[in-house]
């Protein structure tokens, strides 16, 4: 499905959609946090983009590393070590591998799931990026067991990763600063669930 050509392709349109969406973002966090998490996520793939290319030497499992260590250093916030350990441990999945297949796809958001469960401790229903990325990685699994078709099992995980936004707004956060607002939270859309969507979706759009 990906070459390393692709995911430099991928990695790019995730750093140019992250930028245009900055100030929406942002406006999200604004309304149920601290109004950072665009400008975070853009100051950690703007870093990234500085990265790109040192990326000619390395193989697809150094690049996810190095973006995750990227993302770590320079992030902050709470989005900075869940994204950036998810990104670091898909790269490290990927040791020895030249082609990223649907299969290591779908184990790599495993992976990503695992541990920002691991760090933030939110399961669904929280309010937080996991209420669009649970619903993703199920709706993929189960279209591309269905028929094998790639294509077609992202554009199910975008439709889901979209319909948990949705979700998002419907309940109460409980973990992250959004849920110092108790009640407030809702109506508002995570901010997280909206970036990793915007994530997904790059990746749907190129592979
Ligand atoms: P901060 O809240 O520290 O300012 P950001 O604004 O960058 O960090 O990121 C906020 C997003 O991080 C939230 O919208 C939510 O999706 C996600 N988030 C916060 N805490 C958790 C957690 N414990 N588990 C999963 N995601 C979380
Ligand atoms: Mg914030």
């Amino acid at each position: 499905m990906a070459d390393k050509a692709k995911l430099l392709e991928v990695l790019g349109k995730i750093i140019a959609d992250v930028n245009e969406q900055k100030d929406f973002l942002t406006q999200l966090d604004n309304v149920i946090g601290d109004g950072d998490h665009g400008i975070n996520l853009d100051r950690g793939f703007k870093a990234v983009e500085k990265q790109m290319p040192s990326y000619a030497d390395l193989g697809v499992d150094e690049i996810l590393k190095d973006v995750g260590k990227q993302l770590m250093k320079v992030v902050g916030g709470s989005s900075g070590p869940l994204y950036g350990q998810a990104y670091k441990k898909a790269g490290v999945y990927l040791k020895g591998k030249t082609e990223i297949t649907m299969d290591d796809l779908l184990a790599m958001l495993d992976i990503a799931i695992e541990q920002i469960q691991r760090l933030g401790h939110a399961v669904e229903g929280e309010k937080t990026m996991i209420d669009s990325m649970i619903p993703a990685s199920k709706a993929m699994k189960e279209s591309y067991a269905a028929d094998g078709d790639a294509k077609k099992a992202l554009e199910a995980g975008v439709a889901a990763a979209e319909a948990g936004i949705e979700y998002t707004k419907t309940i109460i956060a409980t973990k992250g600063r959004a849920s110092y607002l108790g009640e407030r939270s809702l109506g508002h859309q995570d901010p997280g669930a909206t970036s990793f969507t915007l994530m997904l979706k790059a990746i749907a759009e190129l592979a």
